[in-house]
Formats: structure tokens, C-alpha cells, sequence
């Protein structure tokens, strides 16, 4: 089954609402695959966010996402890096749709709670960046059948 990446950002870990936010996820019928939670630093910010590294914002980004530690994780599912960037709302939490995990718990479009992969090709070098292959665990949900149709498994 499909693999996505999420941070719980720093934003989550200070105001307490690393329960909330996972409720969601479990809630929906993701499966953690792997969790941890890590210091980051300047180096693997700047690969994890390459993209953005020539954007005027990108030193506020480094300091907000240093500023706690934060909780990684690998969460498994059919379709699961569209289910969970659809769970996980717009960008910035004051445009996301309440329902979503940004549009009810933030109101910043820098402090907006979770990253979540946004293609399967992404979540890919994401997990390999933040994990090694012994942190991620095979298993089944003992709800498998009451979660899928047996043709979507
Ligand atoms: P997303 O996290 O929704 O995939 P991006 O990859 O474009 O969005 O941006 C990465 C992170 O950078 C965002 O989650 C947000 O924390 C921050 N960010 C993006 N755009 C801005 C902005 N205009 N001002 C401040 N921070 C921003």
C-alpha cells in the first residue's frame, strides 16, 4: 500500500495538539507505519526544502522548524498521499476548509501544523531522508476488512 511522509510541525508540538492531529489521521484509517521524534537541523531542512530556498521567507521557515522538536512519521494506505494532503488542507490555514487539519487548528500560512507529501515521488525521498529502513514497520490493521472492499486491497 502507498507511503506518505508527515511532520508534525513545531507549531503542533507548542500549542499541544499532537493528540488532535493524530486523531485525524488514525481516525481516517491511515496506518503509522514509522514515528519518531527528532531535533531538526539547517542541513536537512535545506535538502527537505530545496525548493523553496531561493523564497524571501525561507530563514523564517529554517528557525520555526528548528524551534522544537518535531514528530515524523510514515503513514501507509490506499491512495494515502492524496488522502492525507486532502486531510492536511491548503497551505495557508486561514484559506484551508474548516474540516481540514489547518483549517482547524491554525491560522498561519508559516505555522500551518503538518507537511505531508505532495506526490508519491516526493514521499519517497522524503521517507528515505527521515528514515532508515529498519524504523519502518509491515504490518495490517486486524480492521483491514471493515476498512477496504476486498477489491480495493
Ligand atoms: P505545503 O507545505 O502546503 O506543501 P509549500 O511546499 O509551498 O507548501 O511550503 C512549505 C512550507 O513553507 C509551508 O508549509 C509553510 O510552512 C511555508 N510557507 C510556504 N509559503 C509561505 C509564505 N508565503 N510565507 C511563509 N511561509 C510559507
Amino acid at each position: 500500500m502507498e507511503q506518505t511522509f508527515v511532520i508534525l510541525k513545531p507549531s503542533t508540538i507548542s500549542r499541544s495538539l499532537v493528540g488532535d492531529v493524530m486523531m485525524r489521521f488514525q481516525r481516517k484509517g491511515l496506518i503509522i507505519a514509522g514515528i519518531k521524534m527528532m531535533q531538526l537541523d539547517e542541513a536537512i531542512l535545506r535538502e527537505h526544502y530545496a525548493h523553496l530556498a531561493d523564497r524571501p521567507f525561507f530563514p523564517l521557515i529554517l528557525k520555526s522548524m528548528m524551534a522544537t522538536p518535531v514528530i515524523v512519521m510514515v503513514l501507509k494506505g490506499k491512495d494515502s498521499v492524496a488522502v492525507v494532503r486532502s486531510l492536511t488542507g491548503a497551505t495557508n490555514c486561514r484559506k484551508a476548509e474548516p474540516g481540514t487539519i489547518r483549517g482547524d487548528f491554525g491560522m498561519s500560512g508559516q505555522e500551518n501544523i503538518v507537511h505531508a507529501s505532495d506526490s508519491p515521488e516526493n514521499a519517497a525521498i522524503e521517507i528515505a531522508l527521515f528514515f532508515t529502513p529498519e524504523e519502518i514497520f509491515d504490518y495490517e490493521l486486524p480492521t483491514m476488512s471493515a476498512l477496504y472492499a476486498p477489491d480495493e486491497l
